[in-house]
């Protein structure tokens, strides 16, 4: 296997479409590969997070008055050098943040497709509604909120900043990004491609940990938050944006449900799918399925055929073409997953650590863990209710549906989650039980997405839908009425 050289040496902060070094650096290393550094990024503080809002806000002062056609047409720029900085970039972000090639390039696709459809809609839902009485004329227009805070997440970086930045600047406000410490380095390069498009300003990147996170949200300047990331997290975004009483938009955990019902006839193929949805990004996505729910007349079934096709799954280095998922992106993250494995396994499951090693000799210079199928778990072991974020697939068994959907409902999170039947109108009775933002029928990897669709949670998994119209746009606009008297 060979990687290449690194692309950048180092990432600096953005203002004012100028990069701007703090002195205070942080090397990002390959957690596939943790003898390999992938770069440097530059760390700010409060006044750096300061200036960058004060730049976009100056911006928003201009920006806010430009045509939407105008917007709608560098946005459209915005997919096209997504689209064109792919296949060079991809390879880079693999090295930083651990996925697969193919998931690093799905990345791309995505933001460059989110974007031009929120690009193909803004126009016609800016549009204001008017109408005439006998005193008055009447018109309800929506206009810019100001400055966006957008903080994103490592698993996938550029889609999920394009979620965010593409309805902001639409709606004509302008935006201050920070991404994650764990994956800055081709975020940046490409916000700065896409950014000397625009109007100095329009678009920031600030870097750094919480502090620099929490100096965004409260900043008195900003007046929306668009979060993706963890639960507990999301809490503290919350509360830090109540103290300016500002809207706030929260992707946050999921720890989706598959329930299969005991109708199903093609468990081979189920079990396949399902283990696609669990293993994806080795497990680190916010909708991969985290448990399984499984009828007790299929349970030896579908637990022997996921350890046998478990069992095929090679883990390796994202850019190595025989690996099938690749590393956890963080010790953090390593050493829970770890710990999750061990304590079920300490409280009487049966685990078994199945698949290859694509590279034994290098394996512990990565964050690498193989897949692991657990049975005879207790419905309430952490493994099964907290969201793992792990190549790890809890399978329980139940009596009958019902004790199936409170099973799955008994948690704090409400993501998506899936039921797997052969028989339609029964999944759907099932389904419509199920507390989560999105259940999918006989589905649950990632082409389960359709845009547009209300992608979001429920309960703690979040608040407000992105990939959607409507629901989506509402959030990055305020509503003006105003009444004329004749
Ligand atoms: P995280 O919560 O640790 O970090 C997310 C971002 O928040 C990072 O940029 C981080 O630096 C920043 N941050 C940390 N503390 C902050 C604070 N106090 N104030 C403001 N910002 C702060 O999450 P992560 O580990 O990067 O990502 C994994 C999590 O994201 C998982 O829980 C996953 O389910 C979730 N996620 C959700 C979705 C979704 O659409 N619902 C999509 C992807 C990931």
């Amino acid at each position: 296997m060979s990687i290449a050289k690194n692309l950048v040496e180092q990432v600096n902060l953005f203002i004012n479409n100028q990069e701007f070094a703090t002195g205070k650096d942080l090397e990002i290393r390959d957690p596939g590969k943790r003898s390999d550094i992938a770069g440097r990024v530059s760390i700010g503080d409060a006044s750096h997070v300061d200036q960058a809002v004060t730049a976009a806000h100056q911006a928003f002062l201009s920006w806010r008055n430009t045509d939407v056609k105008e917007r709608v047409q560098l946005v459209l720029q915005a997919a096209h050098i997504i689209k064109e900085s792919a296949q060079e970039l991809a390879p880079f972000l693999v090295r930083e943040h651990g996925g697969m090639l193919w998931e690093a390039n799905l990345d791309f696709y995505l933001g460059e497709h989110h974007s031009e459809f929120y690009a193909g809609v803004a126009e016609s839902f800016l549009k204001p509604e008017q109408s005439e009485d006998e005193r008055s004329w009447i018109s309800s227009e929506k206009t810019a909120k100001g400055v966006i805070a957008a903080i994103v997440p490592w698993n996938m970086p550029i889609v999920l900043t394009m979620n965010k930045l593409a309805p902001a600047l639409l709606m004509g406000n302008t935006i201050v990004v920070k991404p994650s410490p764990t994956a800055p380095l081709i975020l940046s390069v490409l916000l700065q491609r896409i950014a000397a498009f625009f109007p100095a300003g329009v678009i920031n990147v600030v870097h750094g940990n919480a502090d620099v996170g929490e100096a965004l949200t409260s900043h008195p300047l900003v007046r929306k938050v668009a979060f993706t990331g963890g639960t507990e997290t999301g809490k503290k975004v919350m509360a830090s944006a109540a103290k300016g009483v500002k809207n706030v938009t929260l992707e946050l955990g999921g720890n989706d449900p598959a329930i299969i019902l005991d109708d199903v006839n093609n468990l081979d193929e189920i079990v396949t799918n399902i283990l696609k949805a669990t293993y994806m990004r080795s497990g680190q996505i916010c909708f991969a399925v985290k448990r399984v729910y499984v009828p007790e007349s299929l349970y030896d079934k579908f637990y022997n055929i996921a350890c046998e096709l478990s069992d095929e799954y090679k883990v390796g280095h994202g850019l190595n073409e025989q690996s099938s998922f690749g590393p956890l992106n963080s010790e953090k993250q390593y050493n829970f997953v770890k710990e999750l494995i061990h304590k079920a396994k300490h409280n009487g499951a049966t685990v078994r650590e199945l698949g290859q090693k694509v590279d034994p000799d290098g394996w512990n210079d990565g964050y690498y863990i193989l897949p692991h199928v657990i049975r005879d778990v207790n419905p309430g072991e952490h493994v099964v209710s907290c969201e793992q974020f792990g190549p790890v697939l809890p399978i329980v068994s139940y009596k009958n549906v019902d004790q199936a959907i409170e099973m799955a409902n008994n948690c704090e999170l409400g993501l998506c989650s899936s039921v797997w039947s052969s028989d339609h109108e029964r999944a759907l009775a099932v389904a419509r039980r199920v507390e989560a933002g999105t259940t999918f029928i006989n589905r649950h990897t990632a082409d389960s997405l359709k845009l547009p669709m209300l992608f979001g949670g429920v309960k703690q998994s979040g608040i407000g839908r992105e990939l959607a119209v409507h629901e989506t746009l509402n959030e990055y606009i305020d509503h003006h009425f105003i009444r004329t008297f004749k």
